[in-house]
Parts: C-alpha cells; sequence; structure tokens
C-alpha cells in the first residue's frame, strides 16, 4: 500500500538549540526525513540557532553527521542530502544575552512563508526566548513556537510558564510537544474507537473490567541521572505521556476531530480525575545488577528519594467511567521495552461452556512500542476433537504486516508533529489548561509523598517493579498484563 503524502507549505523553521541533543537525534534526521518523502518544499528554510560558534558549512556539516546517524530516508535518492543541506543554515544566538539577535532577523524578515520557531533548548530560556523574539520584531501574529517538555514541574510553574508564554503569544500559536501524541498507534486508537461501530458501545464501565496502561524502558536513567532526579517518574512519565494517553482512551467522541473539539473532551477526562489515595499508589527505584549501577547510585546521591518507577490504580468519576480501575505503570530498568494500553472486557455473565466462569474474555491490547499494532484477543474452540475446549487466540494486527512496507515505516512522531506545526493543527498538541489540569491532580500526589517521607520501594532491575505493585492489582483480583514486546 502507498501512503499519501500531501506537501505542506514552504517554511522557515528556526531551531533554537540546533545543536543539542534532541535536535541531532529527532527533529533534523526527521526533517530529512520529511524532506525525501516530498512532503518538506524544497523552498522552505531550516535556520539552527545556539551557543555553538558554527558557521553555515560547520552546521551544515553537523546536521550531515546527525543525519547518517540517526537514520535518513529510506527512498533518498542520490544528491537529495546535499540539495536539504542547502536549505540548512546557522546564526549563534545567545537566549539571555543580544548576540545574534539582529543577524536572525535580518535573516527571516521579509520572508512569507509559514515562521515557527522551535525551542529546543531547557525550559529555564523558554521566557528570554519568547521575549527575545518580540523585541526583535520576529513574533508576529502569523508564527508558530513548538516548546518542549518538561512544561513546568508543579502548578505554579507551569501557570507561570503559561503566563509568560501569553505575553507575547496567543494560544493558537503555541505547540506544546508531547511525541507520544505524534505516535502513529495513537492516533489509530482514536481512529480504531471513532472509525468503528464495534468497540464503541462497548466503551463503558458496563463493559469495560478494567484498563491498563504500561510504559516501561529497560534501561535506567543513563547520562540524564542529575536533571532525571529532579524529577522522577511521576513528573517525567506520569503528568504528561501516561496522563495523555489515559485521556484518549477514556474521553467522550469529540463533535468533530478538531484541535478544539478533541482538547476540550481531554480536559474532561482529567478533570474528573479521582485524587489517589496513597495505598492505591507504588513507588519504586531499581537495584543495582550485573548490568549496571542502581538507581542511587546512577544519579550520584546515596539517598536520594525520586523514584524510577510508579503504579496507579486511578478512577474517574463520570459516568461512562465510574466503578472501571484505569492501573497506570511506568518504569526504569523494566524486564523490557514495551508501551501498551490494555483494554480488559468483563467477563461473560452467563455461559452455555463447560469452562471456568470469568475464565476467558475479550482483550483488546494496543502497542505503542515497539511493534506498533492492534492486538484483540478473542475466544474460540480449540481444535480437534475431544469436546467442545475454548482457548483465546489474537486477532493480531500488526501495522507493518498489515499496511506493507510504505505503511508499516510511518513518520517518526517527531517528523509527523513538526508538519502538523507547519500546517498549523494543533490536534496533538497539549493545551495551556491541559497542562494545568493535570499538574492539579499530580501536586497533592508528589505534595503527599513529600509530607509522609516516602522513600520507593526497591526493585530488581530487569523485572517489572516492586512486589507491591502486583499486590495492589491481587488485591482487586487482578494482574498486570506480562511486559513483553
Ligand atoms: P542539550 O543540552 O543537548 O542542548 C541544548 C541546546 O540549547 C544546545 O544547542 C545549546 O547550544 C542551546 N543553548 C543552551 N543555552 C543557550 C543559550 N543561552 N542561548 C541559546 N542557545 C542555548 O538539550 P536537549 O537534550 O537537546 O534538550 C532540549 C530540550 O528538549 C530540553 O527542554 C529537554 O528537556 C527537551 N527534551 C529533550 C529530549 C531528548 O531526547 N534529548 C527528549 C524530550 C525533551
Amino acid at each position: 500500500m502507498v501512503s499519501r503524502v500531501i506537501p505542506v507549505d514552504p517554511f522557515d523553521l528556526v531551531i533554537f538549540g540546533g545543536t543539542g541533543d534532541l535536535a541531532r537525534r529527532k527533529i533534523l534526521p526527521g526533517l530529512f526525513r520529511r524532506y525525501c518523502a516530498g512532503q518538506m518544499p524544497p523552498e522552505s528554510r531550516i535556520i539552527g540557532a545556539a551557543r555553538s560558534d558554527f558557521d553555515d558549512a560547520d552546521y551544515q556539516e553537523f546536521v550531515a553527521e546527525a543525519i547518517r546517524e540517526f537514520g535518513g530516508g529510506r527512498a533518498c535518492e542520490d544528491g537529495t542530502l546535499e540539495a536539504f543541506l542547502e536549505r540548512l543554515s546557522y546564526v549563534p544566538v545567545d537566549a539571555r544575552g543580544e548576540a545574534g539577535w539582529t543577524e536572525l532577523a535580518a535573516l527571516i524578515s521579509g520572508s512569507t512563508l509559514v515562521r515557527a520557531f522551535y525551542f529546543s533548548v531547557g525550559p529555564s530560556l523558554f521566557g528570554d526566548l519568547a521575549e527575545r523574539l518580540h523585541q526583535h520584531g520576529m513574533a508576529d501574529e502569523h508564527c508558530r513556537i513548538v516548546v518542549e517538555k518538561p512544561f513546568g514541574r508543579d502548578l505554579k510553574t507551569a501557570e507561570a510558564l503559561n503566563a509568560t508564554l501569553a505575553e507575547h503569544f496567543d494560544e493558537s500559536q503555541i505547540y506544546r510537544i508531547d511525541h507520544y501524541l505524534g505516535k502513529e498507534t495513537v492516533q489509530n486508537l482514536m481512529a480504531v474507537r471513532f472509525g468503528n461501530l464495534l468497540f464503541e458501545p462497548l466503551w463503558n464501565s458496563q463493559y469495560v473490567d478494567h484498563i491498563q496502561i504500561t510504559v516501561a524502558e529497560s534501561v535506567g536513567v543513563g547520562g540524564r541521572g542529575e536533571y532525571y532526579d529532579k524529577s522522577g517518574a511521576m513528573r517525567d512519565m506520569v503528568q504528561n505521556h501516561l496522563m495523555q494517553l489515559l485521556c484518549l482512551i477514556a474521553m467522550e467522541p469529540p463533535s468533530k476531530f478538531d484541535p478544539g473539539a478533541v482538547r476540550d473532551e481531554k480536559l474532561k477526562v482529567i478533570r474528573a480525575l479521582d485524587p489517589v489515595e496513597p495505598h492505591h499508589i507504588v513507588r519504586g527505584q531499581y537495584s543495582a545488577s550485573d548490568d549496571g549501577p542502581g538507581y542511587r547510585d546512577a544519579v550520584g546521591d546515596p539517598r536520594s528519594t525520586t523514584e524510577s518507577f510508579v503504579a496507579m490504580k486511578v478512577g474517574i468519576s463520570n459516568w461512562r467511567w465510574a466503578g472501571t480501575p484505569f492501573y497506570l505503570r511506568t518504569g526504569k530498568r523494566m524486564v523490557d521495552r514495551c508501551s501498551e494500553i490494555t483494554v480488559v472486557f468483563k467477563a461473560r455473565n452467563h455461559s452455555i461452556f463447560d469452562e471456568v466462569q470469568g475464565q476467558h474474555r475479550n482483550v483488546l491490547t494496543i502497542r505503542l512500542q515497539p511493534n506498533e499494532g492492534i492486538t484483540l484477543g478473542v475466544t474460540i474452540k480449540e481444535p480437534g476433537p475431544g469436546g467442545m475446549r475454548l482457548i483465546d487466540v489474537p486477532l493480531d494486527m500488526s501495522f507493518a504486516e498489515a499496511l506493507g512496507e510504505d505503511g508499516g515505516d510511518p513518520p517518526d512522531a517527531y517528523e509527523r508533529l513538526i508538519m502538523d506545526v507547519i500546517r498549523g493543527n494543533q490536534t496533538l498538541f497539549m493545551r495551556g489548561d491541559e497542562v494545568e489540569a493535570a499538574w492539579a491532580w499530580t501536586d497533592p500526589i508528589i505534595e503527599g509523598w513529600n509530607k509522609r517521607g516516602d522513600v520507593p520501594k526497591p526493585y530488581d532491575s530487569a523485572s517489572t517493579g516492586p512486589g507491591d505493585s502486583d499486590q495492589m492489582l491481587a488485591r482487586d483480583g487482578r494482574t498486570w498484563r506480562p511486559v513483553s514486546p
């Protein structure tokens, strides 16, 4: 199946932090892939702006290396990389000083192309960048800014950041990135829910026993120890990624698939979340193993009480979901890398077969990574003679297999989201009030830990987290899904 690529309008994209890790690994190789796919019009320009003392040629060499290392376009023809590099220039800029701003303004002034500024720098610089763009006349009402995570570290800082950006930009110009929302399967989740008649009538507490969301990483904190230790799994993963997935799975059907309608429905879910009881949360910290240091060694603080794992039971107080628990779990150094959402339907209320009541249930699994796809577990007769014995088998839809080579290699989340910025489509970006509502729900949980002097439970590396997490579900007569790709 050949996917249809619709080119976006030509654009000027300024990447503040254009020499940083995120630009090198994701943004620039992603832009090149869109160029190869024919989605990025050749007259577009990409302007790196950062502290490094590069000129255009240095930057082009930097970007060429990034593309070689982190994946260029599959179908690129000879000469394409060179043509792409010609679209690149570089201006040394200091977000906190005057250096570079006049040059940057001169470079883009007079251009009528779509104008976007990607803030791929630490959040402490977001306000400086907004202010300087305004001072130098670049923050006109048509431009867009892309803001990286973390968006605040609690409600107060998120509100302050929103207020700072609002001084110079309208909400319609602000694109807060959560790259989980750019994943193909996440969007497919909406297509499955709202594009099929099959699921929506069953999508409520009458038919759904519970829902699990797992985002497991097999790696530890690596070189991000210092940053991570100030954040922890709750701030780094739950407040944004898991919360966004929860919203998409739980929200009411929007009246249409447009940014305002979708984000209104997501916000309603966050506002309907119950406060979480302390005995409905388990925090963990991974221990040392043959494969690497334990969490405290990795972050260089032998007394750190920051969690690298969190599991929780969450309730949503609304007509659709009251009574159906959502179990969320995320952690580092877990047994495998696996992100998935599982909808476990209730058992049939009467069986005509000779089976243990409740043994067979339909289970819908939406895999985000790796092997993006959707599986529906259905009950059938075990083949062969010997009576009516039931077994559960997966109706498996691997996107790679179902959609063939082209559809099976969809754009990376960052590529898709950057193209959405250029198109001016905010559906897959977080609105300011959504972010604040998510912090308003998260803050009391973190404050509770701090007040109680809560210490995370140790867990073995390459495991599924502390045993308390399994016990939390066992108390409800349930079990976690295996963490496996
Ligand atoms: P980095 O430290 O690798 O790069 C920072 C960039 O900012 C560099 O290009 C540097 O020159 C520039 N910079 C620093 N101070 C500056 C100043 N005063 N003026 C102008 N430029 C300045 O950081 P990163 O890992 O690329 O992360 C960038 C942002 O993206 C951060 O907000 C981070 O939280 C977020 N993020 C990163 C990742 C990732 O995988 N790296 C993932 C998600 C979010």
